[in-house]
Parts: C-alpha cells; structure tokens; sequence
C-alpha cells in the first residue's frame, strides 16, 4: 500500500539522506502521523511496527490514480506493463522539486474509524440494549433482510449523531459485515455471558463451560473465537480460529438457512464444509439436519428420486 521513494535529495549511494514514504489510504495517513498509544491495540500495534522500520514523520499522500503501486494490487497484463510509465518512474511530479508534490488535507475527523470500533464494543456490554436489540432478530426470517435493516438502523444513528454523512442508497460491503460483526457480539453476549464477561476481566472461565475444550478467546473486535486444531497449518485466520455460534439462536437458524441456499440446497457435510471456514456451531451437525429437514425445495427433491 505504502510506495517508497528515494527523497530527491539522496546522495544516490546506497547511503540515503532521506526516505519518503507515500500511502494513498486518507484512513491510514492519520494512524501513521499520530503516536501509536492514540489507537486500539490492533491498529497500534501495525503503526509502531511501520515506525520502528521506516520511521515516523516521513508518510505522505499520494492520490490513488498516481500511485505506481496500485496496478501492483489491481493487476495488469505484461504488455500493458512494459509501456505503464509509472510503475517504472513514478508520477512525473516526483522527480521535479518537493513544491510540486501534492499536499493532502487531513480529514477532520480523523479517528473516525476508531470511534467507530470503540462504539461498537460498547453496543453489547449493556445487558438492557442487548435485550432491547434481541428483538429484532426474531421479527425477520432472512438473514440477508436482519442484516440490511441493521444496517439502514445503524446508518440512521450515524447520521442523527452526525458521526457518518454516507448518502448511498445501497448498504456498502463494509456496512454490511458491520452489522453481521455486530449480530456474532450480540449472539455470543446472549448466549455465552459468563464466558465473554470472565475472558473481557482477563480470567480462565470456569471449567465446568461447555466452551472449556474449545480454548476460547476474544479477538481484537471482542469476538469469541475457538482455537482449532488445524492453527499451525496454512490456513487463513477464520480457518484456525473459528468464531463460535451458540445452538438454538434464531441468528444461527438464519444463518444455516442462506448458507443452505447458497450452496444450492447443498448435503449436510457440504454445509458443515462451509460452515467451518469461519464458524464453529455448537451442535452443527444436528442444527444443518433440521435445516435440511424442514426445506421444502429439498423434500421434494427426496420425495422425487423415490420414485
Ligand atoms: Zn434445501
């Protein structure tokens, strides 16, 4: 994301005077120019590892249509590339004096993002809220429906509260895995309260939970989380640790019932396949059997081949 540059003014030996380093994400800009301790663990972490390699004072912005790395991430045929000048000279305002280069306004806003994670958290440690937000997931049966009005709820808030001016009319893909982020936390205080509460205060929960063997743990979002047997094999971060779902939740039902469509009224084992590339259901197996068992598409389908 980050394109390095030699500063024009190197000595252009393998000794640089100056290094200047360009990002063209007007939401990691602000992260790298403040102190570290100023955000979450998460983002904290990634900027003090940046700044102990490169430094702190030396990040700029480029625009996203003059940075040389972005047909790195996006892609480009060989012959597109052998003639793309930027990728092997940069934007021309580089290699002429530093008045030329563009000057970026930082946000006024800047930690948005950040208050945004922060509320998040805050949204489910209120048994009262919780409660009053449970409400909602009864009153829809699709998943897709309880996450777009969750959605719409939350753009509302943000809008009154004047913390997110966002005119679209379609709910963003970030939006989106929002609210189903916010559901998992909400779900997952319902169900596992004693588990979230004692992991939060930085305790081992008691042994009599039926979550003991699962090794829980709560992610940089506060998610619960299982650690897998597979964590030191090569697999994505969803994969080793799965997010843990309760049985009987009417979130979980919702949830088996899309990935049953999804996999085209796909066989239990199918279902399970796909289930376990980021969640653990308590009681999976049995849950996707009743799922199977009250489709209509797929009793037909069996009441057919009988035939
Ligand atoms: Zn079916």
């Amino acid at each position: 994301m980050a394109d390095l540059q030699e500063d024009s003014c190197s000595s252009g030996s393998t000794t640089y005077k100056q290094v200047q380093a360009w990002t063209d994400s007007e939401i990691v800009l602000p992260w790298l120019r403040a102190h570290p301790s100023k955000w979450t663990t998460f983002v904290a972490n990634r900027t003090a590892e940046i700044h102990h390699t490169l430094g702190k004072n030396i990040w700029r912005h480029v625009p996203s249509k003059e940075n040389p790395a972005d047909c790195a991430s996006r892609g480009m045929h060989a012959p597109d590339l052998i003639n793309f000048k930027m990728w092997w000279n940069g934007p021309e305002w580089l290699q002429k004096s530093e008045s030329h280069w563009p000057i970026k306004t930082l946000l006024q806003d800047t930690d948005s993002e950040i208050r945004k994670s922060t509320l998040c958290h805050n949204t489910i440690i209120n048994d009262k809220e919780c409660n009053e937000i449970h409400e909602l997931e009864t009153r829809y049966s699709s998943f897709t429906k309880l996450i777009n009005v969750t959605s719409y709820i939350k753009r509302f808030i943000a809008k009154v509260t004047k913390r997110n001016l966002n005119c679209n009319t379609f709910i963003s893909v970030s939006e989106f895995n929002a609210s189903v982020e916010m559901w998992i936390q909400i779900v997952q205080h319902k169900h596992f309260l004693q588990e979230v509460t004692q992991l939060r205060k930085k305790k081992l929960i008691h042994t009599n939970s039926r979550l003991t063997r699962l090794n829980p743990f709560l992610d940089q979002n506060g998610i619960l989380r299982m650690v897998s047997r597979l964590r030191h094999a090569d697999l994505n971060y969803n994969e080793k640790f799965p997010i843990i779902l309760p049985d009987r939740s009417h979130f979980v039902r919702l949830l088996l019932e899309k990935i049953h469509r999804e996999t085209l009224h796909g066989s239990a084992q199918l279902m399970l396949n796909v289930i376990n590339r980021k969640f653990w259901i308590i009681g999976a197996r049995n849950q996707i059997r009743q799922q199977i068992h009250k489709c209509i598409t797929c009793y037909r389908q069996r009441a057919a081949v009988q035939k």
